[in-house]
């Protein structure tokens, strides 16, 4: 470009962060991609961030979107649109999400349908985990074509019946992984020990929510995760664990770590934030907070900030699964509203999915998050004084774009990356509620929980898409993100 020729816009007066330094600086966006970064220059317009951070857009690899979940597929409650948004008010600007074949369809065909699904109505950019939830020798010679598709990484379920792998499988899956030098994405639970559990709590007439995490002991995790180690190991495969929640399942991957061997490890925000004591509340309230792991102990939350900033854990997700209070309570199976750009919108009635309130081990498994993740990590890490400004960057956005194969395209602010940018208010104060939050669901567990520092406005691809914290995109604007 010739030096008299503005820039398409001009981010000017902010303090720009990454996940090495920070400056202030002007940041310049011609073509949707970041153009320069520097004083004085010239754009057709431009955005005052006085006072502002500007930072990468928020790198969420861990969400669950329209997700059909279990066998019931009661339908988790925020859809492609209505969850991109909230990502997009919450500064997050790439979300990855998962394929799952269903019987009787190939990973490719599951894989383009989802695609498809998500490009009508995503208002940011979306990539996709594959999930290896079966390895039979078709599953297995399809992994090469996934890959060429842009699914670099394959979620391994221990646990739940009809996607998980016995050990067995997962060393299949695994030297699969390995061979095309792909990533094997875990969860990491034992899956006898909680069938066990379960049955012993229902035969007891334990059937409260509150009986959830009594049945996902946190030894339980930290063994399957030594066990995932120990096969990634075997195979020579690259492995990620994800929603690790309890100290011994870290120091497994830390001791992996420290021989040298390639495992990652992520928490979710949740589990920094949110203790088992959630799980005391009265009747059928603690059916929110129903989610797999489920929270855990003081101490444990403790162990995952000491992770995040000691370099065992790589960056903080949310593992965003929202299901409406009448969705958890067996009432229905889609949510009964829809919180649209415009207004909320109630859907058609339709037949409950279960007979009375549900047992602990039927209720769908997931909460909400997506919106909240970034304001609640700033607060409680770079104001609590536990996380640089760096560090912030690096674990919401930078770190996962990283290991995921998006960087430099995503997660940094230079030239030549995808201007995604939130001009972050370090001192506006928000004390959180699900009314004001733009996730379709009628809870969030940070219910009246203040926050200092919030996303103002949020660009993707040079596009303004937040302003002033109100929406102002447009629908299916997002675009599938291919990672080699
Ligand atoms: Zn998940």
């Amino acid at each position: 470009m010739a030096a008299s020729e503005p820039y398409d816009l001009v981010i000017q007066y902010g303090r720009v962060v990454t996940a090495s330094d920070t400056v202030e600086a002007d940041v310049a966006v011609t073509g949707g991609k970041i153009a320069a970064i520097g004083h004085g220059l010239q754009g057709r317009e431009y955005l005052d961030a006085r006072g502002l951070l500007v930072l990468p857009g928020g790198v969420d690899p861990h969400v669950h979107l329209q997700y059909p979940q279990g066998p019931n597929r009661v339908v988790s409650a925020d859809d492609w649109l209505t969850g991109t948004v909230a990502a997009a008010c919450g500064g997050t600007t790439t979300v990855i999400d998962f394929v799952e074949a269903r019987p009787g369809q190939t990973w490719m065909q599951a894989f383009e349908a989802r695609r498809d699904q998500a490009a009508a109505q995503a208002v940011i950019d979306f990539s996709f985990h594959m999930s290896f939830n079966r390895a039979d020798a078709a599953s297995l010679a399809e992994v090469k074509t996934v890959l060429e598709a842009g699914m670099s990484s394959f979620k391994i379920y221990m646990a739940y019946d009809g996607i998980r792998l016995t050990d067995a499988e997962m060393l299949l899956a695994l030297e699969a992984v390995a061979e095309h030098d792909a990533l094997a994405i875990v969860h990491a639970e034992n899956h006898a020990v909680i069938m066990r559990l379960v049955e012993r709590q229902l035969a007891a007439g334990h059937v409260e929510p509150r009986w959830h995490p009594h049945t996902r002991p946190a030894a339980g995790e930290a063994e399957a995760t030594e066990r995932a180690l120990a096969l990634a190991e075997i195979a020579g495969a690259s492995m990620h664990i994800v929603h690790v929640t309890a100290e011994r399942g870290l120091e497994a991957i830390r001791r992996s770590r420290a021989r040298g061997l390639p495992v990652t490890g992520e928490v979710c925000t949740q589990h920094l934030l949110l203790t088992d004591a959630l799980y005391d509340k009265e009747g059928f309230e603690p059916a929110k907070v129903c989610m797999a792991p489920p929270l855990r102990k003081p101490s444990d939350l403790a162990a995952m900030w000491a992770g995040l900033r000691d370099g065992g854990l790589d960056f903080v997700v949310t593992d965003h699964c929202p299901f409406t209070y009448a969705q958890k309570s067996g009432r229905r199976r889609s949510p009964e509203f829809r919180k649209l750009p415009g207004g909320t919108v109630q859907t058609d009635p339709e037949a409950p999915w279960s007979e009375g309130l549900p047992s602990f081990n039927q209720i769908p498994g997931g909460g909400p998050g997506i919106e909240t993740r970034m304001p609640l990590v700033y607060h409680h890490g770079v104001n609590a004084g536990r996380l640089s400004l760096s560090d912030f960057v690096n674990l919401t956005s930078t770190a996962a774009a990283r290991l995921y194969r998006l960087y430099p395209r995503k997660g940094t602010i230079a030239p030549g990356a995808d201007a995604d940018l939130v001009l972050f208010d370090p001192d506006r104060e928000v004390t959180i509620t699900a009314d004001a939050l733009h996730q379709n669901v009628d809870y969030t567990p940070y219910e009246a929980m203040t926050v200092k520092g919030w996303p103002r406005t949020v660009l993707s691809r040079g596009e303004v898409i937040v302003r002033e914290e109100a929406f102002v995109g447009t629908i299916g604007r997002g675009s599938y993100l291919s990672r080699p």
